[in-house]
């Protein structure tokens, strides 16, 4: 089978550090462009913007789509007329409600559209989603607190409408969590502290409860220097289930999950490859649900100015 030819649109920090790595480490899928007002890759063509990459660069199967999410809609749209198969970087856009459109296109033109929620191809998430599936689960604390300034140097869109701010990593923690509980959640409660500068929180607390009262609660910080913290931790009938590095680990009794390696961004192009060569979409917009949710009930708070 003749491989999947992948353009990357966006051309920043997650495209270089991850998706460039991932396509090279990945049987069928190969890198035959870039889209990017400004960056490049030596010796991968190059556009400007999507447009013209689709009216003059190489002849291209997909795109893998890694703008800030306020451009996505736009772009995943062109690139589905174009008849393109469309990976989405997390979160897959600014809003909930413009997704489901674009999957309608993409459904009836037989393309796939998919939203890639990365830390779910954290090697330990499986493996705790089969543990939680037998056991009774008490509570659940997700600690998610980074330093923005380290993860995000110099992207003003984060702090924009539609950047999410802490939400920007908080969100990898909601996919987890709504992959491997069995049950749904919804948000109670939510604390949101927005700089005085900024139209984006720069902390929030959540709690979140399912149909039978679970107690969850969310700490996000990107404030957070020195160790960073990509924790959640569950109580359950059966002891309880730690993960930590952001998926990377899993502790479960004397059960140990370790995966130093970085194996998220592979399985999320082997992924991307299976659904590609069968047409079809993989849509799933919980977490970004749960966090429009926070900021529809989310208490705000005015904290000290962000200066980058
Ligand atoms: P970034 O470094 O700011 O990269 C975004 C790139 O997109 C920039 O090169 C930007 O160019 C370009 N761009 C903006 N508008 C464009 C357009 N209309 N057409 C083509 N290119 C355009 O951001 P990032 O960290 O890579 O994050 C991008 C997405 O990946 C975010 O949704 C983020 O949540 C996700 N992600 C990031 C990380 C991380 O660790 N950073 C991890 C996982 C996922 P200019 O800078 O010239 O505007």
């Amino acid at each position: 089978m003749s491989p999947l030819r992948v353009a990357i649109v966006g051309f920043g920090k997650i495209a270089r550090d991850q998706h460039v790595p991932a396509i090279a480490a990945t049987d069928g899928v190969e890198l035959v462009a870039v889209a990017d007002p400004n960056a490049s890759l030596p010796g991968v063509p190059h556009a400007a913007t999507l447009d013209q990459l689709l009216r003059d660069g190489p002849e291209i199967d997909a795109v893998s789509i890694c703008t800030p999410p306020q451009a996505r809609q736009r772009q995943a749209a062109m690139a589905l007329a174009a008849g393109k198969h469309v990976l989405l970087e997390k979160p897959p856009g600014a809003t909930v409600a413009e997704i489901m459109p674009l999957q309608a296109v993409a459904q009836q033109s037989r393309r796939t559209l998919f939203t890639a929620w990365h830390s779910r191809f954290a090697p330990a998430v499986e493996p705790a989603r089969q543990l939680l599936a037998g056991r009774k689960i008490t509570s659940v604390r997700i600690i998610w607190k980074e330093d923005v300034r380290v993860w995000h140097p110099g992207q003003a869109w984060i702090f924009e409408p539609g950047g999410l701010g802490v939400f920007d990593p908080g969100i990898n923690a909601l996919s987890i969590l709504t992959r491997i509980l069995p049950q749904s959640v919804f948000v109670t409660s939510a604390d949101l502290a927005f700089p005085a500068n900024r139209d984006a929180p720069i902390a929030a607390s959540l709690t979140l409860s399912d149909a039978l009262g679970l107690q969850i609660t969310a700490e996000f910080d990107f404030r957070q220097t020195g160790p960073q913290s990509w924790d959640i931790e569950i109580e359950t009938d059966g002891g309880p289930i730690a993960f930590s590095q952001g998926g990377r680990k899993l502790s479960a009794g004397d059960r140990q999950h370790v995966d130093a390696a970085k194996a998220e961004y592979p399985a999320l192009y082997r992924r991307f490859r299976e659904l590609a060569a069968g047409g079809e979409c993989d849509v799933d917009l919980g977490p970004l649900q749960l966090v429009a949710d926070a900021f529809l009930l989310g208490r705000r708070r005015t904290v000290e100015p962000f200066e980058d």
